[in-house]
């Protein structure tokens, strides 16, 4: 067999996209749209401004923050090597540092022991992550442009992919989107933490979003909250063998966890397990019951739920989960909580923090379920044209229609009326623009609305000002 016929029987490789990731076409996009432009909108009322933080960050960001425990660390994480990036800041020194040499007046040898030591400080390969959330990369940000600096507390809200390598299921992607907000620097006033739960709250009630709960619960702080995972971690030691080997592992790892088994079969043990909210100091009670104050001031509706305590580690206090109706078993749609120490933790001062993020995956699939989602826009204008003069008054036709915001399809070759008339009813237009030899010359354009067969001449001013008026009238 020749080369070419081997080639022929090759068939390309059909390509999908990977599992766990997904394509978000048109007409759903236009739902993704309105949701995004309502959390600019709302958060924007609330004095919260944009932050944009790269997709991909040091995979030891990410480690130090969420915690090594965590299944998003240990589990995850999409990290690959980056074997250039060391590399070329080595190359960045020298190219610094060489030219100096003559001017330090130190021996050659002292000078490669210093070279040695900076080059050690850069491995030759760096762990790079796709981030699994972004609150590390905002507290990166915060400290890198010393935002400290800035009136506090300093107000951001994100939105873009995260990327956790979890097993796919309705409402879990390995690629999905989130929503969040920070609050870093200021104090820690339990009236921040009510106002940014507020605020998520506002944001879901303006999108229509049903069957919103709202789960809140204190989960300590650095004093008080190890003596009372000591409690559960001993209480929990007490029936160990009546756990699943989920569990029994997180009785060693992060005992909070085991709070989170959904599992059927440990909800009785569960549920006779100490409350943390009977063992938090007196400053973390009496930031909860303020919290909780602020919320009833605020006209919030939460629900105390003792066993909220979150997966990711540097969580601390306040902490809060929102769910909403028609996703299964992945109903949360909103997770969030105080978390003081972590821009501290990557090494900038310490620094009070509060925040949130949603999952817009599964707000929108809510929203989809309970039929919030816009029905599909069609096109406002179809122009049937015919003849060359026509396609030149169409073009302008066109051109006004759409600076004037109208939406309008201009078919690319010529059509029959009929076929024109059928194209544009498939696209859902509401009218057709009725352009031929006749209408050019008379100067009068024919406008047939879709719904009901009506025909009408106007002149192209007239035709604006109807179409105008029309558009009002139904918005
Ligand atoms: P977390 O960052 O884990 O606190 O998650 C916050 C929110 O993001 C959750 O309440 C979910 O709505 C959403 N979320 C987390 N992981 C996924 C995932 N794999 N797929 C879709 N949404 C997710």
């Amino acid at each position: 067999m020749s080369e070419g016929a081997a080639k022929k029987e090759e068939k390309p490789r059909r390509f999908q996209a990977i599992r766990g990731t997904r394509d978000l076409l048109p007409p759903e996009t236009a739902l993704w749209n309105r949701v995004e432009q309502t959390a600019h909108e709302v958060f924007g009322t609330f004095g919260f401004g944009e932050i944009r933080v790269p997709v991909f960050e040091a995979t030891e960001l990410f480690a130090r923050s969420i915690g090594l425990e965590t299944d998003v660390v240990s589990k995850e994480m999409y990290s690959i090597p980056d074997p250039i990036d060391g590399y070329e800041r080595k190359l960045k020194f020298i190219e610094e540092e060489l030219p100096k040499l003559d001017k330090r007046g130190d021996t050659l040898q002292a000078y490669l022991e210093e070279v040695q030591k900076e080059f050690e400080k850069y491995p030759e390969v760096e762990m790079l992550a796709l981030r699994p959330e972004a609150t590390a990369s905002v507290c990166r940000a915060y400290i890198e442009h010393g935002m400290q600096q800035l009136p506090q507390p300093v107000k951001l809200y994100y939105m873009g992919p995260m990327f956790r390598r979890e097993r796919p299921q309705k409402g879990r992607y390995r690629q999905f989107y989130q929503i969040g907000v920070e609050v870093l620097g200021g104090s820690d006033a339990p009236a921040i933490d009510a106002e940014v739960i507020e605020m998520v709250m506002t944001f879901f009630d303006r999108l229509e979003l049903q069957g919103v709960q709202l789960d809140i619960n204190s989960i300590g702080c650095r004093e008080c909250r190890p003596k009372y995972v000591e409690l559960l971690r001993a209480e929990l030691l007490k029936v160990k063998d009546k756990l699943g080997p989920d569990s029994q592992r997180r009785i060693e790892t992060n005992p909070l966890r085991v709070l989170d088994s959904k599992l059927e079969s440990e909800q009785g043990i569960i549920a006779t397990l100490p409350h943390i909210a009977d063992h938090l100091c007196e400053a973390c009670a009496a930031h909860y019951a303020a919290v909780k104050h602020q919320l009833e001031m605020r006209g919030v509706i939460y629900r105390e739920n003792w066993r909220l305590v979150r997966g990711l580690d540097y969580y601390m206090r306040t902490t809060f989960e929102i769910t909403a109706q028609g996703l299964g078993s992945q109903n949360a749609v909103c997770g969030g909580g105080r978390y003081d120490g972590l821009v501290e933790l990557l090494g900038g001062p310490p620094t009070k923090g509060i925040g949130f993020a949603i999952g817009e995956d599964r707000l929108i699939l809510s929203l989809q379920e309970s039929g919030k989602a816009p029905a599909q826009q069609g096109r406002d204008v179809y122009i049937a044209w015919m003849g060359e003069r026509a396609h030149a008054t169409a073009i302008r036709a066109a051109k006004d229609l759409r600076k004037a915001g109208f939406s309008v399809e201009l078919p690319p070759v010529e059509q029959k009326f009929g076929k024109a008339l059928g194209q544009a009813d498939k696209l859902g237009a509401k009218y057709a623009l009725i352009l031929g030899d006749n209408e050019v010359s008379e100067g009068l354009w024919t406008l047939k609305t879709l719904a009901d067969g009506s025909q009408a001449k106007y002149t192209e001013p007239d035709l604006l000002e109807h179409l105008r008026k029309q558009k009002a009238l139904s918005s």
